[in-house]
């Protein structure tokens, strides 16, 4: 068997389009232009290159951006008041602050996570939103795992009834591609470094999601014949050559469905982040959100 191969492109373009949709009606009908703003904190190169893509992806849907670029010597306090300003402001409906931060305030990352506003928690980080997730109503939900998720009802892969397992317990990734699997009605097996026998328990797997940062870590004897993995890995090896966590070509012989890497789950996680600005917009103004599932 060889898997078919569940191209991001082609999901997140299905996203983004209906998001485009969604947004010409909240202009047209309430006067509404959906707003992010994405504060980047220094000169981290990789973190440049993520926000430009951000910003570049809202301007193609219609999506009101701001980038705040603030200096690596920016003290906790004044980024506390930033997040503040924009809490307030009417004009955005989205906060997201790129990590990593500068180091002299790394240690306070929770806390400046925290201050942005739950309604306005695009990144799905907020512990009022993470236990939104945890009882059954999701609100912003992690961009990741909920691009996994829109993934697999876009291709029509049945969850409900079905084993998955995923290996990796992060707050990013793990647990809440738990719960959202569970929510789907999944029977969900969570799996961390201290899994004992984790190739019998990934051979239950009906869908297997791996998000470990260990390259090619899934092999070909962990994966049920027909099972759909989906891999959230990236991880660059020699060459600066990206990969993901699945051995990509050895598990295709066997999987129902796969994710490659690159071209795969990535591509979703931006997508769903301009999903939850658009949905964000029309919590906070009270729109019918039915119209953007
Ligand atoms: P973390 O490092 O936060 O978590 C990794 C998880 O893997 C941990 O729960 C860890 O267990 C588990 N793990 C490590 N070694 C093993 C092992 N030998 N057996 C079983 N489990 C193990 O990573 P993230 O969740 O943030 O990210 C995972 C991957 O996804 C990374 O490659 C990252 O780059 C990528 N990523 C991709 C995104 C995208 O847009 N596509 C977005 C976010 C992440 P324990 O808890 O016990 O330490």
């Amino acid at each position: 068997m060889t898997a078919k191969i569940l191209e991001g492109k082609y999901f997140a373009a299905q996203i983004k389009e209906k998001c485009k949709q969604d947004i010409e009606m909240l202009k047209t009908e309430h006067q509404l232009t959906p707003g992010l703003a994405v504060i980047i904190v220094g000169e981290n190169p990789a973190s440049k290159v993520y926000v430009a893509n951000k910003h570049r992806s809202c301007e193609e849907i219609g999506i009101y951006s701001e980038v705040i670029e603030l200096p690596a010597s920016t003290s906790k306090q004044a980024l506390l008041d930033k997040i503040e300003h924009l809490n307030c402001d009417p004009k955005i409906h989205g906060i997201l602050v790129q990590l990593p931060l500068p180091e002299h305030i790394r240690a306070a990352e929770t806390e400046i996570l925290n201050a942005i506003s739950p309604a306005k928690d695009v990144d799905g980080f907020h512990p009022v939103n993470v236990g939104k997730l945890a009882i059954g109503e999701e609100h912003l939900v992690p961009c990741t795992p909920y691009g996994c998720i829109k993934m697999l009802e876009l291709a029509d892969i049945p969850i409900a009834g079905k084993q998955a397992v995923v290996i990796g317990r992060s707050n990013i990734v793990g647990k809440p591609m738990f719960h959202l699997l569970l929510a789907r009605h999944a029977t969900v097996t969570v799996c961390h470094s201290r899994s004992k026998d984790l190739a019998n328990i990934t051979r239950q797997a009906d869908i297997l999601v791996a998000a470990v940062g260990k390259p090619h870590f899934v092999t070909v004897d962990m994966v049920k014949p027909g099972a759909v993995v989906i891999d959230v890995g990236i991880n660059r090896i020699a060459d600066k050559k990206l990969v993901g966590d699945v051995d990509f070509e050895q598990v295709k012989e066997v999987a129902g469905a796969i994710t490659p890497v690159p071209g795969g789950v990535g591509l979703l996680t931006i997508a769903m982040l301009l999903h939850n600005t658009v949905k964000a917009a029309c919590i906070i103004h009270q729109v019918n959100v039915k119209a953007l599932e």
